[in-house]
């Protein structure tokens, strides 16, 4: 078993700035981790039967912790801290018991503050072999040791976080050349939002999430809530998604903001859920694009973020257009398969618009189905447009999906919905999207029916696009 000491202050500063840039290239601290680095912590989590685990990186003062399973930990200082010990051994460290350890047992490791018994833990290296950070296996309660098998168990772990940090850089460049040379909204002066204004906002905490009500038709009772993001600009107020999204497309940025929202979402579930104990918290259905339904380990990613938050797949949507899908029909099939597995719900969303609707929709797990505002506010207009929403509800209903109808603004779409036999709707006629903490007052509601089916005049700014 390898010998920990701590040798603070001996630092090797020559190393440490080869350790720093490569750190920097990896792009790691300011941006969202691998979903892949959660179920690296899973597995670890399993494989070693522990209490918690945790993946993190460290810059010149501070160890920040990128992905945890069990025990939410906030970023700890350095000084002391097992990567310390880590990067002084320049390989594992194993400490079966703490309290027995000579150089912490004096309460010497922050990390002691989580009650821990004991510990084991391997550096994450760059493709240069600099120690970025550790995955560490913590316990509660001290353990024999970890024979040689296991050792090198926590190392191959710890080895494919190398790899996915190397994907990462080769990933970062590819985006930054395609930035550079594809994409004229960076350059073209005048444009706005650019890459860097959206940068910004996601390092400020400048995104919400406003939720709007999906209500059942016959009772106007509230059964979900589609999240839809805006974004709080000092000085230009509320941004609706329209004017900032695609861009976030275009740069790939839209993976951290989704992250983001994402688990802003789940937070919010489980704060609701805690208000209101004795009755369920409605279902949150989240927008995905396509490169974030493109994206490898989507599922992994979901699954762990329910489970971070203690909150019930039940109660998570996800809503994707025909057009994220991505265009290779048995790797959606893949993706749509495992998530749903997991079982959340999946809706496709604006139906309707796409191509190939009808063709691919009986061989994908979707469960709802949503039509689009286009339709529905044509429908009055004219028999074909009503036509085609009467084909939609029975197509839906042959395929046993439920139906939400989108954008019900006035009390004849209202009734001809019901007449058509469509369950589910949303729309301003019910209510816009607004703050959560105006939803935390639909939900006390009697029975969370919705009083009166007065159309809402004043939709606060950014409510629609
Ligand atoms: P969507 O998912 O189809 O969302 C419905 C849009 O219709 C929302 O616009 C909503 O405010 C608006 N809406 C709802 N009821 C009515 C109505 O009665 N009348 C009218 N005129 N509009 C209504 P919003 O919030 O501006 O969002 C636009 C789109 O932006 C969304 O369309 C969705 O595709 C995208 N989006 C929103 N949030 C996110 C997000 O977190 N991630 C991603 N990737 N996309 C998002
Ligand atoms: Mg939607
Ligand atoms: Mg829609």
């Amino acid at each position: 078993m390898p010998q920990a000491e701590l040798q603070i202050g001996k630092m090797d500063w020559q190393g440490e700035d080869a350790r720093l840039t490569a750190l920097a290239a990896t792009g790691i601290l300011d941006s969202a981790p691998e979903p892949s680095f959660d179920a690296i912590t899973r597995l670890t989590a399993e494989y070693f039967k522990a209490d918690t685990v945790l993946l993190d990186f460290a810059d010149e003062s501070r160890v920040w912790i990128k992905s945890y399973w069990g025990e939410p930990v906030r970023e700890l200082p350095r000084k002391q801290s097992v990567f310390e010990m880590v990067l002084a051994e320049d390989g594992p460290v194993v400490v079966p018991d703490v309290s027995k350890h000579p150089d912490i047992a004096g309460d010497r490791l922050t990390i002691r503050r989580l009650e821990v018994a004991s510990f084991a833990s391997a550096p994450v290296r760059s493709g240069e072999g600099s120690i970025l950070g550790t995955l560490t296996v913590l316990g509660c309660q001290p353990r024999r040791g970890m024979a040689v098998e296991e050792l090198r168990m926590l190392e191959s772990l710890a080895e494919i976080v190398t790899s996915q940090l190397e994907l990462r850089r080769m990933r970062k460049t590819f985006l930054n050349y395609c930035a550079r040379h594809t994409h004229p909204a960076e350059t073209v002066a005048g444009m706005w939002p650019s890459k860097s204004d959206l940068r910004r906002a996601l390092d400020k905490r400048q995104f919400v999430l406003y939720y709007q009500p999906e209500v059942e038709l016959s009772t106007r009772r509230i059964v979900g809530l589609e999240a839809l993001i805006r974004w709080q600009h000092p000085e230009r107020g509320l941004i609706p998604p329209m004017d900032f999204i695609p861009v976030a497309e275009e740069t790939g940025l839209i993976l951290p903001i989704g992250d983001w929202g994402l688990s802003e979402a789940c937070s919010q579930i489980r704060r609701w859920s805690r208000e209101n104990p004795d009755c369920a918290a409605p279902r949150v259905c989240v927008n995905l694009s396509a490169s974030q339904f493109a994206r490898e380990g989507l599922a992994d990613h979901v699954e762990a973020l329910l489970r971070q938050s203690g909150v019930s797949s039940r109660l998570l949507g996800l809503e994707m257009t025909e057009s994220s899908l991505i265009s290779d029909h048995g790797t959606a099939l893949e993706v749509l398969g495992s998530l749903r597995r997991l079982g959340v719900s999946l809706r496709m969303d604006d139906f309707g618009t796409g191509y190939s609707s009808l063709n691919h929709l009986h061989s994908l797990p979707f469960d709802v189905l949503k039509i689009d505002r286009s339709f529905v506010m044509r429908m009055t207009g004219g028999d074909q447009p009503l036509q085609i929403v009467r084909t939609i509800v029975e197509l839906a209903r042959v395929l046993g999906m439920d139906v939400v109808a989108e954008g019900i603004e006035t009390h004849e779409q209202y009734s001809l919905l019901r007449q058509l036999g469509c369950r589910f709707g949303q729309g301003f006629l019910f209510s816009p999207p607004v703050p959560a903490e105006a939803i935390r007052e639909m939900l006390h509601l009697p029975g969370r029916i919705l009083p009166s089916l007065e159309v809402c005049e004043a939709a606060p700014a950014g409510a629609a696009s």
